[in-house]
């Protein structure tokens, strides 16, 4: 039933404006069609939504007599009193969004509930009620909303042109849609449909009838729980990443939200898998206990806060870099990055995808959503475990399977650089200087950061002169070279002598990798800033590292060994791939046998 909340209750709303643009009025309805439990959301909008958005739901309708209460301030059916604050299931609960709409445009309702005969429409015109009548109508509601701003001219300054409201609007609804994949959303703008989901469920379906079929080819799934949170998803392997954060979409407890935090924490789980200036593309949906996180901060919603910030952040780390680790994340080559003549035998994306997605196998157990009120009801009846939280609707699947080095059958080396590889369903090429690169780099660290340092003495101390201005600062760098496990002490004459070198290295990695430091520290770089530092490591092991060697077969096996003891062996401390991979069916493709 709606009521306007008690005084009390409605002061302890984050208050503030709702309505600055018509993505926010879109978002608004959008969340009431779902909280009324709607399977099928049509959405229209025309001129960037400044003249007309029309939202329609087969929800649950609004009664014949609770219409014209639905738009007064702080009216809502789905709280009551403060402490139902403290656990919310629904999208909307502050009750202002129907006043705050009416108040700045021409509004029209038309709503039937299951139960009624008959079914009501209201016009209102800047929050006056102008008819309320009866209408045959089917079940579930409408609202048309025109003219935004007609009444306060001095805001529809504010908005963008047409095609800028139009793009947001579609990058909202596709939001919206992806979390929902058991809601069949619609989105027609003019007389044209922008997508269509299914809503049979399937995420990875969603996806992609919203974005392509480009994007779904490389997607990883993400499937974790641990406490009480669970995670599920998918995520770009690192070599589809993306120049922005566009694609990078959240959703917890069936809510799209924006979150640093877990932004952050997905930058993590990519770090040195991707290069400076590239995103990885996600599509995460987390079921937290209502309890863990707060959305009553912002009038949107948008931003929650986390009871435990950290907490969130290293099960989101965890689960995504466990996914990280399989076969589908070692950067693969496709038919349709090979140049394949003639054209016409290249290759369609929907094969790509279908190639991917080896089998698409249903995730076990198949699971129900919270998002929609409807499932939330279902939910909170049967009073289940927070365990068995889902984080959105059954997903299908691309079969993905780990990685394991022990599989690898090494066939040699191509052009004396790159180490030829196999096992059952896949071909590799290793780049020995990535790979190396990338062991060199995480021995370092280790070294770095444990007490113990393991170094061998150098019969012949290496010297190097350095300029006045690097023995000027000296007690900002000396101890961290010392960490990493070098004996160095100065010598005199702007000369340093090293009498011991880090263990792991040799003679000629230990010079260039302390001559490539050196020649940065000219610069005076700020070393209490651990990014910097780290910039300088990672530089300074690339000069360390020398390609293009021929290895013996015994060298290669030992790089292969110590690659498989990397935390990250896929790529190298820049974000280069060490491996590459093509699947036997590419290959196949390439030969015309398939
Ligand atoms: P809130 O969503 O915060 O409760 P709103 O102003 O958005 O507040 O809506 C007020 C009330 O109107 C809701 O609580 C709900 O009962 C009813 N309502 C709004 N839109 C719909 C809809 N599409 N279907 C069914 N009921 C709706
Ligand atoms: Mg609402």
């Amino acid at each position: 039933m709606i009521k306007v909340l008690d005084k009390h209750v409605a002061d302890k709303i984050a208050a503030g404006e709702v309505i600055d643009r018509p993505v926010s009025i879109i978002k608004e309805l959008v969340e009431n069609s779902l909280d009324a439990g709607a399977g099928t959301i049509t959405v229209e909008i025309r001129n960037g939504g400044k003249s007309y958005i029309r939202v329609t739901d087969n929800g649950c309708g609004i009664a014949g007599e609770e219409v014209e209460i639905a738009f007064r301030r702080h009216a809502t059916s789905k709280i009551t009193v403060a402490e139902d604050l403290n656990a919310i299931h629904t999208l909307g609960f502050r009750g202002e969004a129907l006043a705050s709409i009416c108040a700045v445009a021409r509004v029209e309702l038309v709503t039937k509930t299951l139960d009624a005969k008959a079914g009501r429409r209201v016009v209102l015109e800047g929050s006056n009620i102008i008819e309320n009548s009866t209408i045959g109508c089917p079940d579930g509601t409408t609202i048309t909303v025109r003219d935004l701003f007609y009444n306060v001219p001095a805001r529809s300054k504010f908005m963008a042109s047409d095609s800028a409201e139009t793009r947001r609007i579609i990058d909202m609804v596709s939001r919206i849609a992806l979390s929902y994949p058991d809601v069949k959303f619609t989105l027609i703008n003019g007389n044209s449909t922008v997508f269509a989901t299914a809503g049979k469920g399937n995420i990875l379906n969603s996806i992609i009838s919203i974005f392509g079929a480009d994007i779904g080819k490389d997607l990883i799934p993400v499937e974790d729980s641990l406490n009480g949170f669970v995670i599920k998803g998918f995520v770009s392997s690192p070599s589809s990443s993306s120049p922005s954060r566009s694609k990078q979409i959240f959703c917890i407890n069936g809510r799209v939200v924006s979150s640093d935090i877990l932004e952050k924490a997905l930058d993590e789980a990519y770090r040195e898998k991707l290069f400076h200036g590239r995103f990885p593309i996600a599509f995460l949906f987390l079921a937290l206990p209502p309890e863990k996180l707060d959305v009553n901060v912002h009038p949107t919603k948008r931003e929650i806060r986390f009871d435990d910030p950290y907490e969130i952040s290293d099960f989101v780390i965890r689960s995504v870099k466990s996914a990280l680790t399989v076969k589908e994340a070692v950067p693969h080559i496709t038919t349709e990055n090979v140049n394949t003549k003639p054209v016409k035998l290249f290759v369609a994306p929907e094969q790509g995808v279908q190639e991917t997605i080896v089998k698409s196998i249903p995730v076990e157990p198949p699971v129900s959503g919270t998002p929609s009120n409807y499932n939330v009801k279902k939910t909170l009846s049967s009073k289940r475990e927070s365990e068995n939280l889902s984080a959105g609707p059954e997903i299908t699947k691309p079969l993905v399977r780990p990685f394991d080095f022990e599989n690898l059958t090494i066939l040699g080396a191509l052009f004396n650089t790159y180490i030829v590889a196999y096992d059952e369903d896949s071909f590799y090429l290793i780049d020995q200087h990535a790979a190396h690169e990338r062991v060199f780099y995480e021995r370092l660290l280790e070294q770095y950061n444990s007490k113990e340092k393991l170094r061998q003495t150098l019969i012949i101390p290496l010297n190097f002169n350095v300029s006045k201005e690097v023995v000027s600062f000296e007690s900002e760098w000396i101890d961290r070279i010392r960490s990493i496990g070098y004996d160095i002490d100065f010598f005199g004459n702007n000369t340093y002598l090293v009498r011991e070198i880090p263990a792991f290295m040799d003679i000629d990695e230990a010079e260039a990798f302390l001559k490539d430091m050196f020649s940065t520290l000219e610069d005076k770089p700020d070393l209490t800033n651990t990014g910097i530092l780290e910039k300088i490591i990672t530089r300074s092991c690339k000069s360390a590292v020398k390609g293009g060697d021929s290895l013996s077969k015994n060298e290669r096996d030992a790089l292969m060994k110590d690659l498989k003891n990397c935390v990250n062996p896929f790529s190298c401390p820049h974000g280069r791939p060490t491996f590459i991979r093509m699947t036997r069916h590419e290959i196949e493709k390439l030969f015309k046998r398939v």
